[in-house]
């Protein structure tokens, strides 16, 4: 049953981020207490990526197909903001018995407009839970990992990158692993249904008609079984046995087996591949952050949740790592502080900052650009000349106007901006 005040149908904040209600339940207990990176760079009140690469101002990085867990869309479907958003989507033909899923032509049709560089511009591409009129997610608290954790740009460079693929990586094996659950519990077998899905693989092409994104009816019928015409009751069962069980979705998910559609992922990845190679022709411009957005890899795998967890509060010891007392904090020498002289639409969108440090890594890395208020720069340049760490440099006069002075230090040496050594000239 719907209640405004649950949790469950509310999205829960967490270091300035907002995620799906339910992941308060179906990640580690601990998921809420995490210290997670702000990512002030990707604003999305203030989008720099409308500014800086043309993307549509009112759908953003909405230029995807969201795939939503079937108990996500039940929640959705309970919930009466959005109760005919995710009925309609389900009447088109875009739901299969595991959640939203996109359809393998759909899905070669949007890596071909990502190659060419229309994410963020091509409306034909857009989420199908997006508004258009208001430019609005219409389903917010039910949203998938991917809407969750991607961000255009990232506070603490590949350090930052790593930390979110890690818990991109836990939180959907753990959404992956409630949905087969809560389809078991439903009465739907699972293996079963894998194996249907399986016999399809000899007639990708015949999955969907047109529009392309739409699953066709007779796959529908094959795959839902006796719950064909019965969608949305399906879906608001998954929801219903999530809701009783919240407090063990944590317990359940690493103990549930991941079954998966192996030939049929097969010939998907084959049809792919085959399409990929004749749409490049010489016009793709690269791995973009397009790439991120309909990776059907699942790169989680190979791991149990509870090592994704770990995964992840690895790469957030590396995200805050500091030095320790008595080793050697350093500019690095490959990087630069200078003047921003708004000559270049970036340098523009952060003219309240006078300054920026730059780093073009001669190893290959992404070449870093970080903008600096005044008080930060002076803060940075206390390490032009190497500086042996104690515990009272962050008293320093210098970090006085810095409001988290250890994770200012952090993220630049995230960055490779500043380097930790053992001794002087390590
Ligand atoms: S994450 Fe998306 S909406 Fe947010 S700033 Fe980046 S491109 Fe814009
Ligand atoms: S589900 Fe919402 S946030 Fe995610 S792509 Fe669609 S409209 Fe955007």
């Amino acid at each position: 049953m719907y209640n405004s005040d649950d949790p469950i149908f509310n999205t829960v904040e967490i270091g300035g981020h907002n995620f799906p209600g339910t992941w308060r339940y179906i990640l580690h207990p601990d998921f809420i207490n995490l210290k997670i990176p702000k990512e002030k760079l990707a604003d999305c009140t203030n989008c720099p990526m409308v500014i800086l690469n043309n993307y549509n101002p009112q759908y953003k990085c909405c230029t995807h197909f969201a795939q939503i867990p079937n108990f996500q869309i039940g929640l959705a479907l309970k919930d009466p903001a959005s109760r005919v958003i995710a009925q309609n989507v389900i009447d088109n033909g875009l739901a299969l018995p595991t959640g939203i899923e996109i359809t393998p032509r759909y899905y070669i049709e949007s890596i071909g407009a990502h190659k060419k560089n229309l994410f963020g511009k091509s409306i034909e591409i857009l989420c199908p839970f997006m508004d258009r009129s208001k430019g609005m997610c219409t389903i917010y608290p039910y949203r998938t990992v991917i809407c969750t954790t991607f961000f255009c740009g990232h506070d603490h460079c590949k350090n930052g990158i790593l930390y979110w693929e890690k818990l991109s990586e836990m939180a959907h094996h753990a959404e992956r692993a409630i949905t087969q659950w809560s389809m078991k519990k439903s009465g739907m077998n699972i293996e079963r249904y894998m194996e249907r899905l399986d016999d399809l693989s000899e007639s990708l092409g015949e999955l969907s008609g047109i529009p392309s994104y739409a699953w066709s009816k007779k796959a529908r019928e094959y795959l839902y079984g006796s719950w064909f015409g019965k969608e949305a009751e399906f879906f608001e069962k998954c929801a219903d046995h999530v809701m009783a069980h919240r407090g063990d979705l944590w317990e359940i998910g690493c103990s549930q087996d991941i079954i998966e559609a192996l030939h049929f992922e097969e010939a998907v990845d084959n049809l792919l591949n085959i399409q990929t190679v004749d749409q490049a022709n010489g016009q793709t411009n690269g791995e973009t952050c397009n790439d991120h957005f309909i990776n059907h890899d699942s790169s989680d795998d190979d791991f149990s949740l509870v090592e994704l967890w770990e995964n992840l509060n690895h790469a957030t010891d590396k995200l805050y790592k500091l030095p320790q007392n008595g080793q050697i904090l350093s500019f690095n020498n490959e990087a630069e502080i200078k003047e921003n002289k708004m000559d270049s639409p970036l340098n523009t969108l952060f003219k309240n900052r006078p300054f920026y440090v730059t780093l073009i890594s001669k190893t290959g890395d992404e070449p870093v650009t970080i903008f600096l208020t005044s008080e930060e720069k002076e803060a940075l340049s206390l390490f032009l000349k190497p500086v042996k760490i104690e515990n009272s440099i962050f008293n320093s006069i210098k970090f006085l106007k810095i409001e988290k002075p250890e994770e200012f230090i952090s993220k630049f040496i995230g960055c490779n901006i500043l380097i930790i050594q053992n001794q002087l000239n390590d």
